[in-house]
């Protein structure tokens, strides 16, 4: 879907900020570029909608040079969402979300039905917010504005840099959530920047870690928790012996509720089993002393071990 063919970024003053790019990013995918600041992620993520100018090499986009498409389609096609989005002060909530389907000719009603279909996708109430202007909004409130909009002409491509790192945690990981829905629900081929290794463990389907420009392994989360390639990549997750027994028991994603599921773990499980289940399997049955207690899936393990690399990376310093 988007490929980089030899992608070198050079800007004028010298800096060497993407080099020699090689990664493809396919159909529905949701890829996560993550690394440390000034490894080249925004500088990637902008090359793709023509924000920032290529010094050798290609992308494509279906199979097209990304300069081949006019630039106001080319746009249209690609939501994009920054960490602070601006929403035009003046204009309601309603007619922020529109503005691109606007531009593009929608019918009045349409506008309107997009909307409330898009707010109530984001749990955000039509009757109550379509009519608000942005200061009447909280900051969590705002950015999920801003993801909507981007979804609003239904773009094939989404692309999001850092969206979530200016608000709380507790916002955040709610918008984490309505992200993973609409992965799932929409399947928009997105790349994703952000330099929180449990955000990636969360989100990926695959992350790709990036230092001063390359790319240093590209994989799927539990690849990089699995078989890191390299101590920066270790680093970078957290270190971990696999060998390790963790708890599962806090992490249930279905307490108590029996999943028709053939396999199960021990509450107590080496990360490594853990890990190997679930790259072949959604979720899995857990239980403690002969007594099935729950069901532990993909996201709710990978947040439990990135919290507790986050811990133990934290104990180190
Ligand atoms: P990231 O998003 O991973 O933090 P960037 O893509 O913003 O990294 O930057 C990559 C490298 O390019 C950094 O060394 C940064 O200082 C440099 N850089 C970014 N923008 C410019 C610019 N306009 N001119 C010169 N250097 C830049
Ligand atoms: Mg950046």
């Amino acid at each position: 879907m988007i490929k980089f063919d030899q992608i070198t970024k050079k800007y004028p003053d010298g800096t060497v900020a993407v080099d020699r790019l090689e990664l493809e990013v396919r159909k529905g995918e949701f890829l996560v570029l993550i690394g440390p600041s000034g490894c080249g992620k925004t500088t990637t993520l902008k090359m793709i909608n023509r924000l920032i100018p290529y010094s050798s090499g290609e992308i494509f986009i279906g199979g097209k040079p990304v300069d081949t498409y006019p630039l106001d389609q080319l746009r249209w096609n690609i939501g994009y969402v920054l960490q602070q989005i601006a929403l035009f002060p003046h204009m309601t909530i309603e007619e922020n979300i529109t503005v691109v389907p606007e531009m593009k000719g929608w019918p009045k009603d349409k506008l309107k039905e997009r909307a409330a279909e898009l707010l109530e996708m984001v749990g955000l109430d039509p009757s109550t917010y379509a009519a608000r202007k942005p200061a009447e909004l909280s900051g969590g409130q705002q950015q999920r504005i801003g993801v909507i909009r981007a979804l609003a002409a239904d773009p094939d491509i989404l692309l999001m840099d850092e969206p979530f790192s200016a608000l709380d945690p507790v916002s955040r990981e709610k918008l984490q959530d309505d992200l993973l829905r609409l992965k799932k629900t929409l399947g928009k081929t997105t790349v994703f920047v952000t330099h929180d290794m449990q955000e990636a463990l969360k989100l990926a389907d695959r992350i790709c870690l990036m230092r001063e420009g390359r790319i240093v392994q590209l994989g799927t989360p539990e690849e990089l928790l699995h078989r890191p390639q390299d101590d920066f990549v270790r680093s970078f997750i957290g270190s971990r012996d696999a060998e390790q027994r963790i708890d599962l028991a806090p992490a249930l994603a279905l307490n108590g509720i029996a999943a028709p599921s053939a396999l199960t773990l021990p509450s107590h499980v080496p990360v490594r089993r853990l890990l190997e289940v679930l790259a072949n399997h959604e979720r899995a049955g857990v239980e403690k002393d002969g007594r099935f207690i729950g069901t532990i899936d993909r996201a709710s393990a990978f947040r439990l071990l990135a919290e507790l690399s986050g811990k133990e990376a934290g104990e180190d310093e």
